[in-house]
């Protein structure tokens, strides 16, 4: 719907607005951040893009600027300039540099888009990342209470969002034990190097009858696995749907399965998978005590109901990497059961498709991705810079027996080539790769000493 700054666009403020205080919740405004557009000298109109560009940015929104502020006053409401503040990013910036804020894509550098692309009015995700920054600053200085709640990332030294600072992670979880999962999918997991979860139901190992008719993996079986370091997980004692129990019947179908599956593995399941995906606060509660998550979200992959191809995998997969997500696949039945494949070879062609990106892609057991990103959320880093030696201090106050991921911090490069890291008077492994390092270290393991040498 089109709207007029001055009268429909500034009524359409005003309701979201008085909706969200009805809702208990506090608005803040904003105006737009600026387009990246910069005219040639003498153009009488804004095309957006031109062939050659001039020096000055030209605003492009007119009164649509002015409304929100102006309702923001007369409201009561915190108001935030992104414009001024976006403006002066592009302008400090400049006419080249800029670019990298936005969606531009140069030609003949990925299939998708061969001609390439001039966007100067969509953020990409550096431009996203840096105008994120700029805006909670911003909100924090009209809103002092929010203050606390924010975590500043040093542009220079960080923890990157997944283990080797890849773009996207995914895990590839197995539901109810079945035997395919063991006599195919290990087997070509191991290929690739893969380590996938698997969610078992001791009653249905161990019970003629709760097998359904369905052949599932044997104890030693799923033994073998985990010493190579696959996921064997809890899915509860017998597939009960958990919202149908109380208290009671949750704890026993979930400490029974733990128990048993600890006596027969010999490693006590972390997480957990709910039957059916079924859950509420309560249970997602007590089934994450003493465990690193439990699983809440999955993309189904499979044939009958999921309609996997080798492509609608690549496009998931690309879209993760878009926006730098965790996927996490849940497959039930491969050449014969329940969302069995049309062909189990669309999953093992697509676990090579992934083997072939894994510069960019973690895959990792459901516990170890959901471990990182837990501890990458909560740690904290004191930094203290100086000309030779930046020491880094990371503080996390999880519990160290279930979070025990190390994390990858990323340093920028800026011709700092010969570069020594060291934790706890042990040296670190730097890894090289286009204009970061990288190293991993222990999130509970005190000062971390990042000495630069000359050359
Ligand atoms: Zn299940």
């Amino acid at each position: 719907m089109h709207t007029d700054p001055g009268s429909t666009f500034d009524n359409n403020l005003r309701r979201f607005v008085t909706e969200t205080r009805e809702k208990g919740a506090y608005p803040v405004l904003f105006n737009s951040i600026v387009r990246r557009n910069f005219p040639p000298e003498g153009a009488t109109e804004n095309k957006g893009s031109y062939e050659k560009e001039g020096n000055i940015l030209v605003d492009t929104h007119g009164e649509y600027l002015i409304s929100p502020r102006k309702v923001a006053e007369e409201m009561g409401v915190p108001f935030v300039d992104l414009n001024k503040l976006t403006h002066d990013l592009v302008v400090g910036m400049g006419v080249e540099k800029s670019k990298e804020l936005f969606m531009w894509v140069p030609a003949g550098k990925y299939d998708f888009c061969p001609k390439g692309k001039v966007d100067n009015t969509h953020l990409n995700i550096y431009g996203g990342k840096v105008v994120a920054g700029i805006a909670i600053e911003a909100v924090a200085k009209v809103v002092p209470e929010l203050v606390p709640y924010i975590r500043y990332r040093d542009p220079e030294v960080y923890v990157a969002d997944y283990k080797d600072n890849k773009e996207c992670a995914v895990s590839y979880t197995f539901d109810d034990g079945l035997q395919e999962h063991y006599t195919l999918v290990f087997p070509e997991m191991e290929k690739v190097g893969f380590k996938g979860t698997f969610w078992v139901c001791g009653n249905t190992i161990e019970n003629e009858v709760a097998r359904q008719g369905k052949s599932r993996m044997t104890w030693p079986q799923m033994k073998e696995m985990s010493d190579k370091g696959h996921e064997i997980s809890n899915h509860s004692w017998s597939h009960a749907n958990l919202k149908h129990l109380n208290s009671d019947g949750v704890k026993m179908e979930i400490e029974k399965n733990d128990s048993i599956i600890g006596a027969m593995i010999g490693k006590k399941p972390l997480t957990f998978c709910y039957p059916f995906n079924a859950f509420d606060e309560v249970i997602l509660r007590q089934a994450s005590e003493g465990r690193v998550a439990t699983r809440t979200r999955q993309h189904g992959v499979g044939g009958d109901k999921s309609k996997s191809t080798v492509e609608s995998l690549d496009k998931w997969v690309k879209e993760l990497m878009i926006a730098g997500d965790w996927g996490v696949a849940m497959i039930h039945g491969i050449s014969t059961g329940y969302d069995a494949f049309t062909y189990p070879d669309i999953l093992w062609e697509h676990f090579r498709r992934v083997k072939n990106q894994e510069d960019n892609i973690w895959v990792g057991t459901f516990r170890e991705v959901a471990a990182y990103v837990k501890e990458r959320k909560n740690v904290q880093l004191d930094i203290v810079k100086k000309k030779s030696q930046w020491v880094v201090t990371p503080r996390l106050s999880l519990d160290k027996e279930l979070f025990d991921e190390p994390l990858t911090m990323v340093l920028d490069k800026k011709g700092r080539e010969k570069v020594k890291v060291s934790q706890n008077g042990k040296s670190l492994l730097v890894k090289d790769r286009d204009d970061k390092l990288t190293f991993d270290f222990n999130p509970y393991g005190g000062a971390i000493k990042i000495s630069f040498l000359t050359k």
